[in-house]
This record gives structure tokens, sequence and C-alpha cells, in this order.
């Protein structure tokens, strides 16, 4: 009876030490959720609590701030390595990808900060140490600060208070973090665009959300960046290959459906026929990194599940990418170093021949089958009109059109380069904030090109992240011009051709010109009866 009792005892101890489960954490590294039953999500306080506490238990961490959030708060970055690596000149010295990963943009989708910190644990002190085999982590858990403190009951309904309290969206100075990636207009995206991408150089970037749109019965959604005007190479490895390896490994692994992100119309009628993702614009981050030649991944949690069951299904995501950019990490580096050379061939083999999209539209051009939803069941309202209920029952839909894809509206011809007259420094200065190499001309110089005459500036009506967002009508005309010495001129063959093409085209819909950065000087201009001229030149 003894003898039995101790082999009993024997065998549970050995089940118990070899089973994950059993992974034991000191106090002060269980997160806030995990203390609370889940109903509660970490503070700022409680994340850099966290992050003073792992960092010491693991010589190949290094926290660094990005930068001070508006109200003063520094916004906590850390890179994990196989060895420490605290500049970025040491993680270009390792040769190994640096893959960037960031939670809480939106402070009221909470669950990206929870699962990076589980995920930071089980890198540097469990059981996923192989992830940093072939790559450098930076990991940003708590993205916008400020706003995650402001805490409050029922902010997003869809989330059935599940945390019990959230905090708000947008930063604290009331702009929204995902819509300010031209315009750089907050303090966060400051920090971001010149003390991490610029200098670290991230080969991926992973923005970390939860939907509270449609009720498609998808524990996560993911979208590539939709950077049209870009290079194909990164998108297609992201897109074609990447994404749907590990929504298939999603399945197999952990019991999840991952699906392209979308929502849809029930004012089109039931059975589902058409999906819509959201956008190609680059003031969204994940877009703006397909433009600088780079991979990036849009992750949204499905808001209508538990706060638990949303944490695991990011962590399931963000484990599989790091496994996936782990075990493909030269591919990653050698496709993004391709885009980039293409990039900078383009301009010098094609300027003034080629035409690249400045305008698109969203179209679609592929079929899902197997689509998961909740379905809907129609009644009669009193006036007679049809009403669609959403019912607990998850049925799936073949044949649903995926409105996922760009096309160029408008096209416009590829430069040499851009003349940026000496008046407009502020706009030199945006562009060198964004990694551009932007020059001065050292004499009196003339160049043949092009000049945007403005027929109209148009104005929205509504405000928008602060602004009136402007578009221009016009033509262009080929000119020759004399600048002067102090002028600013970009030679678009340099990396971020792309991108420069996008910010400084006079018709792109998400460039500089949108977000009025030329108002004054257009409208002083014909205030003085002219004819305008956008005053940046294109040169061949
Ligand atoms: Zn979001």
């Amino acid at each position: 009876m003894k003898i039995k009792l101790l082999l009993c005892s024997i065998i549970l101890f050995s089940v118990i030490t070899v089973s994950p489960a059993q992974q034991q954490w000191p106090e002060s590294l269980i997160l806030t959720p995990e203390k609370t039953d889940f109903i509660k999500t970490s503070t700022y306080a409680e994340v850099m609590q966290f992050i003073s506490a792992i960092t010491p238990m693991a010589p190949n961490a290094h926290v660094i701030s990005m930068g001070k959030s508006p109200e003063g708060k520094d916004i906590p970055l850390v890179v994990l390595a196989s060895s420490k690596i605290s500049t970025p000149s040491e993680a270009a010295a390792s040769g190994r990808p640096v893959i960037y990963i960031q939670g809480n943009i939106h402070a009221g989708e909470v669950e990206g900060k929870e699962a990076v910190m589980m995920l930071m644990r089980d890198i540097l002190l469990g059981n996923k140490k192989r992830l940093l085999e072939n790559q450098i982590i930076l990991f940003a858990p708590i993205y916008n600060t400020d706003s995650n403190d402001k805490m409050e009951q029922g902010r997003r309904p869809s989330q059935e208070d599940s945390p019990l309290e959230i905090g708000i969206r947008e930063n604290s100075q009331g702009l929204d973090l995902n819509r300010d990636g031209v315009k750089m207009e907050t303090p966060e995206t400051q920090g971001l665009i010149t003390n991490i991408i610029t200098k670290w150089d991230p080969q991926m970037f992973v923005d970390l959300h939860t939907t509270n749109g449609t009720w498609h019965a998808y524990s996560l959604t993911w979208a590539p960046s939709y950077h049209y005007a870009g290079e194909a190479g990164p998108y297609e490895f992201v897109n074609n290959k990447m994404l749907k390896d590990i929504t298939k490994t999603a399945g197999q692994k952990y019991g999840l459906f991952f699906g392209p992100y979308g929502d849809y119309d029930l004012r089109e009628g039931w059975p589902l026929k058409n999906f819509y993702t959201y956008n190609h614009h680059p003031r969204y981050l994940v877009n703006q990194f397909g433009l600088r030649n780079r991979m990036a991944i849009l992750s949204e949690a499905f808001s209508h599940e538990r706060f638990y069951q949303r944490i695991y299904s990011t962590y399931a995501f963000v484990t599989e990418i790091l496994e996936y950019t782990n075990s493909h990490a030269r591919e990653i580096v050698a496709i993004n170093r391709k885009a980039e050379e293409d990039a900078i061939n383009n301009v010098k083999q094609n300027s003034g021949k080629v035409k690249k999209g400045v305008r698109f539209k969203m179209v679609s051009n592929e079929i899902l089958n197997d689509f998961r939803t909740y379905d809907y069941v129609a009644t009669k309202k009193a006036d007679g009109k049809t009403e669609f209920k959403r019912s607990g029952n998850v049925v799936t839909f073949d044949s649903v059109k995926y409105y996922g894809t760009f096309q160029a509206e408008v096209e416009s011809t590829l430069p040499r380069g851009y003349i940026i007259p000496a008046e407009f420094a502020f706009v030199a200065e945006h562009l060198r904030k964004h990694g551009v190499k932007v020059d001065q001309l050292t004499k009196a110089t003339s160049y043949k090109g092009d000049v945007f005459e403005i027929a109209e500036l148009k104005k929205s009506q509504r405000k928008f992240e602060g602004h009136f967002m402007a578009t221009l009508s016009g033509e262009f005309r080929s000119q020759s011009r004399k600048f002067k010495k102090g002028d600013y001129v970009v030679d678009l063959a340099q990396p971020l051709a792309n991108f420069i093409f996008y910010l400084l085209e006079p018709q792109s819909d998400d460039g500089l010109v949108n977000w009025n950065f030329f108002d004054s000087y257009i409208e002083k201009q014909k205030a003085d009866n002219k004819t305008v001229v956008y005053p940046v030149f294109k040169y061949y």
C-alpha cells in the first residue's frame, strides 16, 4: 500500500515536472489578468513593474525608451536577442533581422499588451528560447501609454466588459495613433519612426489590435501591408505564403480559426456575398511598411470573444509569426533587400517613362470558400422592411467575394527626384524625420521636369484627426526651371523611393497635400489671383 502510494506520487510528481503547465513564475511575473481571473488588464505601472522584474532575470534582455508620451511617460521597448543587444549597430552587426511587435496602439484593445508580456516571459525564461536563434525581437507592449490608464467600464460594448474596464482608443492628445503615420503629429509616432524604425530597421512590423466589427466567426483576422505603390515582393511573401501557412498551423496546433481581415455589410442582404478589407493608406503603420520595402502584419483579435480567449489567439498568432520569421529569417531579409534594390533601380532606369498609382480603389480578385460567420435570420419589421437578426449558429459560405486588393485610379509619372523650395524647410524636415535623404543645392541649378498646375484645392467638410483633408486637381505641364542655392533636392534613387513618391505626389490620396502641408501657400497664392502651381517640382 505504502509502496504503491510512493510509486503513485513519483509518477504524479514526474508528470507534474514535465508538464509545461507547471512552469513556475515568481509572483512578480504573474500578469494582472492572470491574478484577477481576467477581470482586469494591466496598468502602465504594472507593465513597467513586469519589465523591471523580468529584465534582471534575463541577461539577454535590454530595455529602451522609444520616447515620451504627451503626458511624459516613457514608452518602453524590450530588445530580446540570444545575447544582449543594446544598440541598432550591434543588431546590424549580428546579421540577424529585427522583428518589431507592438501592442495597445488603441488602448481599448488590450490583448496584444498581455500577449506580448506572456511571450516575453516564455522566450526569456520559459520554453520558447529557440525563437531567438535567428532573429532579434523588439517588443513594445504598451505603445499608447497614456490612454491605457484612463480605464472605464462599458467603453467597447462588443467586449461585454471583459475585461471590466479598458482605456481610450486615441492617445492623450485625442489623436488616433494608427492614422498618424504620414503626418507624425504625436510624440508616439515621432518616437517610433525616428528612434526605432529608421534606426533599428525592422524587417517585419506587427501591430496588434482587436476588431469590434462584423460577427465573422474567426478568433483572429489578419492583413498584410496594402502598399500598392510599392514593390510586390514583401507583400506577396506575407500575404500568399506566410499568413496562409500560419492560418493552417493555427487550426492544427491551437484549434483556432484565423482568416483575412474585413467586414461585411448586412444592407447587402443575406446569405453573405461580399467581404471587404479596410484601406491602403500609409497613415496606417502597417501599410506604410510596404512602401518602406519591409513586411508588416495587422492582427485583429475578435472582440466578441472573452478576454482570455482574445489573449490566447493573439498569443498563438504572435508565436507563430515569430516561429515563421525565425525559420525564414534569411529569406525575409533577401526579399526585402531585393525590393529596396528594385525600387532604386526602377528610378534609375525608368524615371520619366513609367507611371505608378497615387490614388486607389478597393477591388475583389479573390474568392473565399468555407468562410465562417455567425448566421443571420430575416425578420419583418412593423414598417415592412426586412431586418437581419444574428443567430447563435455558426455557418460557412462558399464563393464569398473578398475585396482585399487595390487598383490604381490615378497614376503619375515616376520622376528622378523632387525639388522643394527653401521656404518649405518644414517639408524637408518632415521627410528627414521619416528617414528620407534630403540635400540642398550648393549653387543655382536649372532642372527640366514637370510642374503641377492646380485647378482646385478641395477641403473635406468634416474634420478628421484635427484636419480638413485636402485634395488637389489639376494638370502636369513640362517646364525648365532654375532653382536657387539652398533649395532642397530629393534624389528618388534611395531606399524610400516609393514612400517619398506617395508623400510628395500632388494627387496622392494620403500624401503631404492631404494633410494640409501646402494649404496656406496655395490659399495665399489664390488670394493673389495667380496661376497656382504646386510648389514641389518633379525633375527627370
Ligand atoms: Zn485597433
